[in-house]
């Protein structure tokens, strides 16, 4: 197992872990682009979106709802948040294991490039 995110949700890799359960983690970002800045992961080793399948159908779900019920809990939800999934080369993928970031605390800036 040579993933960075598989060690961390065996618990090999220290990171600050915000919210765990039988199928997702989340836990602060090591190098936040956002005052709040936080990945939420599938325990399931998925490398990039381009590999989900029909049966991730209601885990890719539960990541979404994941994101938004902690980042309720944070109380950012009101003021909202950005959620990204990057894909590959071109979409600035650089951990081959699925993300979905969650930003937060100020106002992103759109296109983002
Ligand atoms: P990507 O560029 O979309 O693949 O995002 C990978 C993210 O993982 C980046 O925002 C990194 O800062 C973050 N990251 C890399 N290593 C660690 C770690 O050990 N703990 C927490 N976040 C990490």
């Amino acid at each position: 197992m040579d993933c960075l995110f598989c060690k961390i949700i065996a618990k090999d890799i220290p990171a600050q872990v915000i919210y765990e359960d039988e199928h997702v983690i989340a836990f602060n970002d090591i190098n936040p682009q956002a005052p709040l800045h936080f990945l939420v992961i599938p325990k399931k080793h998925i490398s990039t979106l381009n590999d989900i399948t029909e049966e991730d159908r209601e885990l890719l779900g539960h990541m979404i709802m994941t994101a938004g019920k902690i980042a309720l809990n944070q109380g950012v939800a009101e003021d909202g948040y950005r959620t990204v999934f990057n894909c590959n080369s071109h979409g600035g993928q650089t951990v081959y294991h699925i993300h979905l970031h969650v930003l937060a605390g100020k106002a992103m800036g759109w296109p983002p490039y």
